[in-house]
């Protein structure tokens, strides 16, 4: 045996890390902690890339749950960019439209910022127009998230909690949270949701990813085919509050019961920012799927939720260069937010969205990511 002399070592060192970055890169899945940045408060952000056993990968920071990249394979087994993100902490602190981020307490609008439960009123910012959106000010999609990483036998995952204190943001009573993104071995990033308050509170967690599945938002999405798995819609008002009614989609440009390409009947409202109403009940089901013809990249949504959000990110206007020097414009990505209805505390006729101290909340999304044959 001999020792290393330091010149020997410096000769050996490069072809050792050489052969480390390989065994990486070949190893069957794994998990790789990194910084991220530090936020303008001096709290430092941690960014963890999720890889399963088919190199797929899921890069998610520790500010806001951001899922900051998403790579999958294309039809030729090309790995690709099918998130829009930014590689800089900097915009993400700023005004950024909620990219991959979680969102909460109450995700989407709630009227006027005010709701009433059990005979008392609540007020939280009004930052959209004259409604609450996405929790208010310093919302889930700004907080600093406690991480756990594990290898699990479904894939890499990693656990984010992080506790809510009572008042904050207007809402009632402390919520405990844990989202758990894994990256299966399937290629399917599932989301699970768990929840537990001291109060009754209103609550809508749900995940803010712009997918673009041809080229990570640089080209617009009108072209990539869409199926909903919605027969009926929530009408909404000129500030996006739904009217209470919930209408067919039938004979209107909402209607997703055929696949069609998003862009088919998109001028004629403007883009899509509504909710639709999911026929499956509380089990899972299927939300909506999503073909893109070129690339043969498909994506299916599904959820145990009663709403999915179609937004067609009619508010991205260029002003953000994303990675790649990718300038994010209008319809350049689309989202599918599964959510409780818009506005839930102030309609009596949609679903209950109250999360009681006795009944913890527990829910799961998937997006499941394939190949079209
Ligand atoms: C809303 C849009 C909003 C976007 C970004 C979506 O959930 O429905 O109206 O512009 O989030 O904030």
């Amino acid at each position: 045996m001999s020792n290393l002399g330091t010149a020997q070592l410096r000769r050996t060192m490069p072809t050792m890390l050489t052969t480390a970055a390989f065994l990486l890169a070949v190893a069957p899945g794994g998990i790789q902690k990194s910084y991220f940045g530090t936020t303008k408060d001096g709290k430092s952000v941690a960014a963890y890339t999720l890889t399963n056993a088919k190199g797929a990968k899921a890069k998610i920071i520790t500010f806001g749950g951001i899922v900051t990249r998403l790579e999958m394979p294309d039809r030729d087994g090309k790995l690709g960019d099918v998130v829009l993100g930014l590689d800089q902490l900097g915009p993400y602190e700023g005004k950024t439209p909620y990219f991959g981020a979680i969102v909460g307490r109450y995700a989407n609008r709630i009227a006027k910022g005010r709701f009433t439960l059990a005979g008392k009123t609540y007020k939280l910012a009004v930052n959209n127009g004259p409604n609450s959106l996405h929790g208010g000010i310093k919302a889930y999609d700004k907080r600093i998230w406690a991480a756990t990483p594990s290898m699990t036998k479904a894939g890499p995952a990693l656990k984010l909690t992080l506790r809510d204190l009572d008042g904050t943001e207007g809402y009632p009573g402390t919520v405990d949270l844990a989202v758990t993104y894994t990256l299966t071995n399937d290629n399917i990033l599932r989301i699970v949701y768990d929840a537990k308050t001291t109060k009754a509170t209103p609550i809508n967690l749900t995940n803010h990813s712009y997918f673009n599945l041809k080229d990570a938002g640089a080209s617009d999405v009108r072209g990539h085919l869409l199926h909903l798995y919605a027969n009926r819609y929530t009408p909404v008002d000129s500030t996006l509050i739904p009217t209470g009614e919930i209408k067919s989609v039938s004979g209107t440009p909402y209607d997703f019961t055929t696949t069609k390409e998003i862009g088919l009947d998109m001028d004629a409202v403007g883009g899509y920012d509504i909710n639709y109403v999911l026929e499956g009940g509380a089990k899972m089901h299927r939300a909506a799927g999503v073909v893109e013809p070129t690339t043969g990249r498909t994506l299916e949504c599904w959820t145990d939720q009663p709403g999915v959000q179609l937004y067609t990110s009619f508010f991205l206007d260029g002003s953000i260069i994303g990675r790649h020097g990718i300038k994010y414009d209008q319809y350049h990505a689309f989202c599918l937010e599964t959510q409780k209805f818009p506005d839930s505390p102030n309609q009596k006729g949609f679903p209950s969205c109250i999360l009681l101290p006795k009944h913890p909340l527990h829910s799961v999304t998937e997006y499941r990511f394939g190949v079209a044959k």
